[in-house]
C-alpha cells in the first residue's frame, strides 16, 4: 500500500513533465529543468519557449504541441490503438485527428476517445488475416505434399511411357515390315488384274472394230465371196458420183469409199491402183488377192443385176457409234485371290497406322509430362495445382480468364471472340519474393501499341479466386489472384490476453 502511494506521484510527475505532442521515445529530449536544444541541433532555447506557439527551431521540434511550425509534427499517444504523428498544423484545427483527441486540446472541440474501439476492430481484422494465413498455410502444406506425390507418380508414369515407347517403336517397325510384305503380293495381283483388264479391253475393242469392218464389208460384198469387186460396188447406186444414176466402173475405181479395217480404227482411203476395199482380216486379204482374177469374169454378170438391187435402201456406211463407255470401261471386281491379298494388306496397313498413332500419342504424353515435371512451380511446388486449371472473373463488360502458366484472355460478356492478354512468360516478383508475381506476355497486339501483357499478383487466401482485374496502363493488365500457395508461414500464435493464469 505504501508502495502504491509512493509510485502514483512519480507516474503523475512523468506525465506532467512530458510536453504535449512528444512521443515517449523522444521525451527525454524535453527536460523542463534544462534549456532545450532543437532536435536538429540548429539552436538551443530556454525551455519556456517549448510549445509557446512560436516556432524557434528550423525542424519545428520546439513546438510539438502547437501549430506554430509548419514543418513540425505532433505525436498522439493513442493508448489502446497505434501511436501517430500528425502535421503540427492539424493541432487545434477543429478536426479530430488523433483517436485519443489530444490534438484538439485548445480549440473548443471535444474529441471522443475512440482508440479502444479502433484497437478492437484492428485486432479483429488482424485476427481474421492471421486466421486466413494460418488456414492458407495449412492448405499450402497439403498442396506441397500433393505435388510431391503427384510428381513422383508422374515420374513413374514417365518411365513407364518411355519403356512402352521403346516397345511401340519396335512394334511399329515390325508392323511396317509386315505391311510391306503384305503389300507386295497385293501390288502384284492388282497389277496383274489391271493388265488383264487392259488386255481384255484392247481385245474387245479390236473385236468391235473388226465386227464393224466386217459388217461394212458384208454390205458391199453382195455375193458373200469374201471380196468386194467393182461390180459389187456398182450395185450401190448411192455411191454414184456424177448423178447419172449409174455407178460406172471408173467411178467405182476412184470411189472415196471409207471402210474401216480392223488394224486401224481410222477409216481407210482406197488407193487408186487398188480401189477395192480390203477385206476385214489379213487372212481374208490373201483370199481376196486370189479371187482377183475371178472378179473380172463376174463383173458383167453383176452389172446386169445392178438395176434391180439399186432400189434397195442401203444401210449407211458410217460405222455406228461405239457403245457407251461407262459400262465397258469399268474394271471388273477383283477375283477372290486378289481381293484376299488386298484385304490382308489393308489389315496390315490399319494395324501399322494404329500403332503409329499410339506411338504419336505416347510421344505427346511424354513431352507433356516432361514439361510439367520440370516446370518451376515455386520453392516447394506449391503452385503446381494451378497448372491445369483456369479461373474466371466477370466484370460489367468482360469475362477475364486466367489459366495459370498458360495464358490470360478477355472475352466480351455479350459474346465475341476472346482477346489474348498474354501467354505465360515467367515469375516476375522482386528478387526476395520472386513467386509473388507472374508475368504473361506477347498477347494480341494493341492497335498502334504494344502487345498486350498481364501481371498477376498472387495474394494469400484460403481459396483460389481472381479478385480483380485492372488496366493500369494501356494494354498492360493487372490481375490479383488469391491462393493458399501464396500464404507465408504465420508467426506462432500469441496467447490471448487474460490467459496468464500463472500469476
Ligand atoms: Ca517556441
Ligand atoms: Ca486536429
Amino acid at each position: 500500500m505504501l508502495l502504491l502511494v509512493l509510485l502514483l506521484p512519480v507516474c503523475w510527475a512523468v506525465e506532467v513533465k512530458r510536453p504535449r505532442g512528444v512521443s515517449l521515445t523522444n521525451h527525454h529530449f524535453y527536460e523542463e529543468s534544462k534549456p532545450f536544444t532543437c532536435l536538429d541541433g540548429s539552436a538551443t532555447i530556454p525551455f519556456d519557449q517549448v510549445n509557446d506557439d512560436y516556432c524557434d527551431c528550423k525542424d519545428g521540434s520546439d513546438e510539438p504541441g502547437t501549430a506554430a511550425c509548419p514543418n513540425g509534427s505532433f505525436h498522439c499517444t493513442n493508448t489502446g490503438y497505434k501511436p501517430l504523428y500528425i502535421p503540427s498544423r492539424w493541432v487545434n484545427d477543429g478536426v479530430c485527428d488523433c483517436c485519443d483527441g489530444t490534438d484538439e486540446y485548445n480549440s473548443g472541440i471535444i474529441c471522443e476517445n475512440t482508440c479502444k474501439e479502433k484497437g478492437r476492430k484492428e485486432r479483429e481484422t488482424l485476427q481474421q488475416m492471421a486466421e486466413v494465413t494460418r488456414e492458407g498455410f495449412r492448405l499450402k502444406k497439403i498442396l506441397i505434399e500433393d505435388w510431391k506425390k503427384a510428381r513422383e507418380e508422374k515420374q513413374k508414369k514417365l518411365i513407364e511411357l518411355q519403356t512402352s515407347k521403346k516397345s511401340l517403336e519396335d512394334q511399329v517397325e515390325m508392323l511396317r515390315l509386315v505391311k510391306e510384305e503384305a503389300e507386295k503380293p497385293e501390288k502384284e495381283a492388282k497389277d496383274q488384274h489391271q493388265k488383264l483388264w487392259e488386255e481384255q479391253q484392247a481385245a474387245s475393242k479390236a473385236q468391235r472394230e473388226q465386227e464393224l469392218a466386217a459388217s461394212a464389208f458384208q454390205e458391199l460384198d453382195d455375193d458373200m465371196d469374201g471380196a468386194v469387186t467393182v461390180a459389187e460396188l456398182q450395185t450401190h447406186s448411192e455411191l454414184d458420183t456424177d448423178g447419172d444414176g449409174v455407178l460406172s466402173e471408173g467411178e467405182a475405181q476412184v470411189l472415196p469409199t471409207d471402210v474401216p479395217v480392223p488394224s486401224d480404227p481410222h477409216l481407210m482411203k482406197p488407193k487408186e491402183e487398188q480401189p477395192l476395199v480390203a477385206s476385214p482380216t489379213a487372212e481374208e486379204e490373201e483370199e481376196e488377192e486370189e479371187t482377183d482374177e475371178e472378179e473380172e469374169d463376174e463383173e458383167e454378170e453383176d452389172s446386169q443385176v445392178q438395176g434391180e438391187q439399186s432400189k434397195e435402201t442401203p444401210p449407211p456406211l458410217v460405222p455406228p457409234q461405239p457403245a457407251s463407255p461407262t459400262e465397258e470401261d469399268k474394271m471388273p471386281p477383283y477375283d477372290e485371290q486378289t481381293q484376299a491379298f488386298i484385304d490382308a494388306a489393308q489389315e496390315a496397313r490399319d494395324k501399322f497406322e494404329e500403332a503409329e498413332r499410339s506411338l504419336k500419342d505416347v510421344d505427346e504424353s511424354i513431352r507433356n509430362l516432361e514439361q510439367e515435371i520440370s516446370f518451376d512451380f515455386g520453392p516447394n511446388g506449391e503452385f503446381a495445382y494451378l497448372y491445369s486449371q483456369c479461373y474466371e472473373l466477370t466484370t460489367n463488360e468482360y469475362i477475364y480468364r486466367l489459366c495459370p502458366f498458360k495464358l490470360v484472355s478477355q472475352k466480351p460478356k455479350l459474346g465475341g471472340s476472346p482477346t489474348n492478354l498474354g501467354t505465360w512468360g515467367s515469375w516476375a516478383g522482386p528478387e526476395h519474393d520472386k513467386f509473388s508475381t507472374m508475368k504473361y506476355e506477347q498477347g494480341t497486339g494493341c492497335w498502334q501499341g504494344p502487345n498486350r501483357s498481364t501481371t498477376v499478383r498472387l495474394l494469400c487466401g484460403k481459396e483460389t479466386v481472381v479478385t480483380s482485374t485492372t488496366e493500369p496502363s494501356r494494354c498492360e493488365y493487372l490481375m490479383e489472384l488469391t491462393t493458399p500457395a501464396a500464404c507465408p508461414e504465420p508467426p506462432p500464435e500469441l496467447p490471448i490476453e487474460g490467459d496468464h493464469d500463472e500469476l
